[in-house]
């Protein structure tokens, strides 16, 4: 029994977005109430309770906790996003629109245009410390937006075991090949590795030896490789898969980026390797103007996880993604997905693919709080996902300390925020989180950066719907 003044104070925090005192998040349970999603089934009202960064019960009914943060509203509750692949650092960049479809990425990646306008000032902004800082924040915040805890492609321009910059200390979003805040801080710990791809234009004998070492010497959960990125007659994306099993890299530890060049024979092989692949239709549909039979690789029972690629020719994050792929299932593939397995693609699914799914991916007791609120139909969540737009999303929670959200609900934890508009609307961010400092100040800099390329900065946000 608590006493009554405390189960009182407890009641009035549970009807109303708690106005309690605010206090530090990571210290006090955190009770967060709304239509739950878990693997199971969804709870139609449900109560999530977060100790010590980590969910300790799910329950359907008002749980007793004392002296624990509120935050009760109607809103779906859903476990945060994991990109398994992007290219954080060109979050930055507006929209590149191809002047032609492309056979391959060689093909574009040597182009004037693409050089001028993302390729250059891209790998160029990297090499400077406060700049990858810059590039890093703005790339997590706009992630954030659109549900992702989870992303990972820091890596090439980035080696894994190089010292990892003080901005990046904190985690906002996990970064799964350079922090995710699973394993010790320090850089070489991480168990996910990005090979941008398999030719020796991306990868050398040596460096090929030494991935291949790793996975021999189980220092690698998961390595992610672009292969057959280009149209399906694409003599030079065809032969990339022949390539990827002479390098002893087609393995169960293995998840292929792309893949659109790929036939039931070897969706068929990538099977028996008990491999996996990552889909990002959008790039693949405005840069080739196809994408990878993902009805075949499913019905040969390969995993698929789903990813936007990068902001240029992808999309901004992982709603926006969803939601692409949501459209193009319903225009292309007959609708042969159903929204909830469209969702798992970008969930629980890439979490397997990591082997991080003891961690995050689902909203289970046990595992770390990523998690994310977003206002909807509780009768319809997977719908009301395919539906949102960045203004939807609520409250972003990263290892149970909430990021970036609604004002209100931010108010609620003592943390220090920056306002950051969002679609029309005033959200927070957690300037705990940000030791980059404030959003505004690096959105300056990076502005500054790009003018000497005659460049703009990208949106943050997408309000596409
Ligand atoms: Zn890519």
């Amino acid at each position: 029994m608590i006493p009554v003044s405390r189960r009182w104070l407890g009641v009035v925090c549970l009807i109303t977005v708690c106005l309690c005192q605010p206090i530090e998040a990571q210290d006090r349970t955190i009770v967060v109430s709304g239509t739950v999603v878990t693997p199971q089934r969804v709870l139609n009202k449900a109560w999530v309770v977060i100790k010590q960064g980590r969910i300790s019960r799910i329950s359907e009914e008002v749980p007793k906790e004392e002296n624990a943060i509120v935050v009760n509203t109607n809103d779906l509750i859903f476990p945060g996003f994991i990109d398994l692949h992007n290219h954080p650092v060109f979050a930055v960049f507006r929209r590149w629109t191809p002047p032609k479809p492309f056979n391959n990425r060689y093909e574009w990646r040597s182009s004037d245009e693409y050089r001028k306008k993302v390729g250059t000032p891209g790998s160029e902004l990297q090499v400077d410390e406060q700049s990858f800082c810059d590039l890093t924040q703005f790339a997590e915040v706009q992630a954030l937006t659109g549900g992702t805890t989870s992303f990972s492609g820091m890596f090439p321009r980035r080696a894994p075991a190089a010292p990892l910059p003080d901005c990046l200390s904190h985690l906002a979003v996990r970064k799964l090949d350079m922090h995710s805040g699973f394993y010790l801080a320090e850089p070489g710990h991480e168990r996910v590795q990005n090979v941008l791809g398999v030719t020796p234009r991306d990868l050398s004998d040596v460096a090929a030896d030494e991935v291949v070492r790793k996975l021999t010497g189980n220092e690698l959960d998961l390595v992610l490789i672009h292969v057959a990125e280009g149209a399906a007659a694409d003599l030079e994306s065809n032969l990339e898969f022949g390539l990827l099993q002479w390098r002893a890299l087609l393995g169960p530890r293995t998840a292929i980026i792309h893949g659109v060049a790929f036939g039931k024979n070897d969706f068929r092989k990538i099977r028996s390797a008990a491999s996996s692949i990552v889909w990002s239709p959008r790039s693949n549909m405005e840069l080739y103007g196809s994408t990878t039979d993902v009805i075949t690789a499913f019905r040969e029972g390969v995993s698929i996880a789903l990813a936007p690629d990068w902001s240029p020719t992808g999309s901004r994050n992982m709603l926006a993604e969803l939601q692409y792929a949501a459209q193009l299932n319903k225009d292309r593939l007959g609708g042969f997905f159903t929204n909830q397995q469209l969702f798992e693609m970008a969930t629980s699914i890439p979490a397997r693919i990591a082997r991080i799914d003891d961690k995050v991916g689902t909203i289970q007791q046990g595992l770390f709080a990523d998690l994310f609120l977003l206002r909807g139909d509780a009768t319809r969540p997977f719908d009301s996902l395919m539906r949102a737009t960045p203004k939807d999303v609520n409250l972003v929670f990263v290892n149970g300390v909430p990021i970036y959200g609604d004002p209100k609900l931010m108010g609620t934890f003592s943390v220090k925020t920056e306002p950051v508009t969002v679609c029309y609307e005033t959200k927070s961010l957690n300037l705990d989180v940000m030791p980059n400092g404030r959003l505004s100040d690096t959105q300056g800099r990076i502005s500054q950066r790009l003018k000497t390329y005659q460049l703009e900065l990208a949106k943050l946000d997408d309000c596409s719907n």
